[in-house]
């Protein structure tokens, strides 16, 4: 008979969950018995599509910084603003709530989130020393800034619609927007695509106590 240890995982008896449905399935089956989705016990090929993506996401963080994300137009002048400087002259203007939202949603979360996902895939790429425990944690962690990053476009979004009802200016997203938007979808996809499974197989369980 054959004893369950705490080192023994689900793919040592066969067992998968479902992708899709979460169905504890055996994996013999090959396709999930109530969705029918496609079973596999591990999905090696995710950490690289994963680094791919952060790394594209790393590179676009670049041009959403350097070029103007809003281009405001007021009485035939017209007032390019990248990310920074939007946030300073926000702080010229004496606007520090927007000017904090700003800059935790424009430039904090996306830096962090790089960060964090960067730490994270090496960690599993070379097989670093660091708890499960710890790593799953950190990676709920990522997942969940990571959707306030969200509240940057947003934020651009209402100041546009704002401004553009008023009449007297005009308002719309710079180039450094579609980067920027790309930066944050990326950054999610890199997270989404990662197979989690594969974090216990790379790290050993001696590690868990730290
Ligand atoms: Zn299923």
């Amino acid at each position: 008979m054959s004893k369950v240890s705490q080192k023994q995982q689900g793919k040592d008896l066969g067992l998968t969950l479902c992708p899709s449905c979460q169905q504890l399935s055996v994996y013999k089956k090959r396709h999930c018995s109530r969705c029918g989705s496609v079973l596999a016990l591990r999905d090696d090929s995710s950490l690289q599509k994963s680094w791919a993506l952060l790394i594209t996401a790393a590179i676009l963080l670049i041009p959403a910084n350097i070029y103007p994300i809003t281009i405001f137009t007021s009485q035939g002048q017209t007032r390019h603003d990248t990310i920074f400087t939007g946030i300073t002259h926000l702080v010229d203007l004496n606007i520090i709530p927007i000017a904090i939202i700003l800059f935790t949603a424009s430039i904090a979360v996306p830096i962090l989130k790089i960060v964090g996902l960067t730490i994270y895939l090496t960690a599993i790429s070379f097989r670093l020393p660091i708890s499960k425990k710890k790593l799953m944690i950190g990676f709920h962690i990522i997942e969940w800034i990571g959707r306030w990053s969200m509240l940057d476009l947003f934020v651009i979004s209402i100041t546009a619609a704002l401004v553009n009802m008023g009449q007297l200016l005009d308002a719309r997203p710079g180039p450094a927007a579609t980067a920027f938007a790309l930066v944050i979808l990326l950054t999610q996809v890199a997270a989404k695509v990662l197979d989690t499974r594969l974090l216990w197989d790379r790290l050993e369980s001696k590690d868990d106590s730290n």
